[in-house]
């Protein structure tokens, strides 16, 4: 059985909180990160909480926006609009998803485009699209940088997504494109997923199905970066690869937890130094 080596997200996104850390504090300006939170989901207000604990790690200002479930669409139109013109505020995240009165596209298409660290604005999935600067949504993100540190030159390569979505397989399958890869993108249509996945060099899964690709669709000696997080337990999570088939076959694999969610957050910060360095960089 040949070895295969684990991807420590969890490892990789210190190092990289660390970097942006030294870089911040070397900044003339501090960059400001503003998450909005619309219900008190306690497990949102959780992940909320810890965003701006490490949004305030890096050096950076954290300002929080908790607001009732029953709040009017006026109301968080107007509170993005402040936000859009608040030259402090360099990034704007709504925590997704939001309650059912509320017009999510409207809401995104609010966001500036350049203040859009979630990097689902069409304006950014245009430029992402065009191959111009813009924000690139987080996760995917964090799947890249992974995969350049493990494999660097990916030229040529063939790569398959499983998953279309705009959050995650659209823009995961273009940064791969941007990479020279060979990109497949597969869905609940795709007709013979296992065969499609055994042709995959780098195999993606973002699928929100627990553990559905199995060891045997797994090209022996390729890059696994396993995106889903499926609660199956009580306290139990695991993502969409069957991760103990494929180890002995893929060459690398991302754990789950420990894989690509760490690299979230670390993105969504990464992404504020971005918005923050152009925003400054445009005034001189
Ligand atoms: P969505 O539900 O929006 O999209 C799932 C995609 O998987 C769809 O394109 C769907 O196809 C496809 N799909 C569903 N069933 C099958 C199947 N049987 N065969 C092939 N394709 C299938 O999910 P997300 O993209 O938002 O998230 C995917 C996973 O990633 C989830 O587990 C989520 O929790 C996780 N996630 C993790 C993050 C992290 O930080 N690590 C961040 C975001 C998400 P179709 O379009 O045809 O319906």
């Amino acid at each position: 059985m040949a070895e295969t080596r684990i991807i420590d997200g969890k490892a990789f996104a210190a190092g990289l909180l660390v970097r942006m850390t030294a870089e911040v504090a070397a900044l003339a300006f501090q960059p400001g990160l503003a998450v909005v939170l619309v219900g008190i989901d306690p497990a949102s207000q959780v992940y909320v909480r810890n965003k701006a604990k490490t949004t305030v790690r890096v050096g950076m200002k954290s300002f929080e926006f908790l607001l009732p479930a029953e709040t009017p669409e006026q109301e968080l139109l107007a509170l993005i609009a402040r936000l859009n013109a608040d030259a402090e505020v360099h990034g704007i995240l709504v925590q997704l998803p939001l309650p059912g009165h509320l017009n999510t596209p409207a809401v995104i298409a609010a966001i500036d485009p350049d203040k859009d660290v979630d990097g689902l604005h069409v304006i950014n999935t245009g430029r992402l699209a065009a191959g111009l600067p813009g924000l690139v949504p987080c996760t995917p993100l964090g799947c890249l940088l992974l995969l350049r540190d493990a494999l660097g030159d990916m030229a040529g390569m063939n790569a398959v997504v499983v998953g279309r979505s705009n959050l995650v397989g659209k823009p995961v399958a273009q940064l791969l494109l941007q990479e020279n890869c060979t990109v497949t993108i597969a869905h609940s249509k795709s007709r013979d997923l296992p065969e499609i996945c055994r042709g995959a060099d780098i195999l993606v899964a973002a699928v929100g199905w627990p553990e559905m690709v199995r060891g045997g669709w797994i090209k022996p000696g390729a890059t696994v970066i396993d995106v889903g997080i499926n609660r199956v337990a009580e306290t139990k999570i695991v993502g969409d690869v069957a991760f103990a088939e494929a180890m002995g076959i893929a060459g690398r694999i991302t754990p789950v937890p420990g894989g690509v969610g760490p690299m979230t957050i670390a993105c969504l910060l990464q992404n504020t130094l971005t918005a923050a360095k152009r925003r400054e960089g445009a005034k001189k």
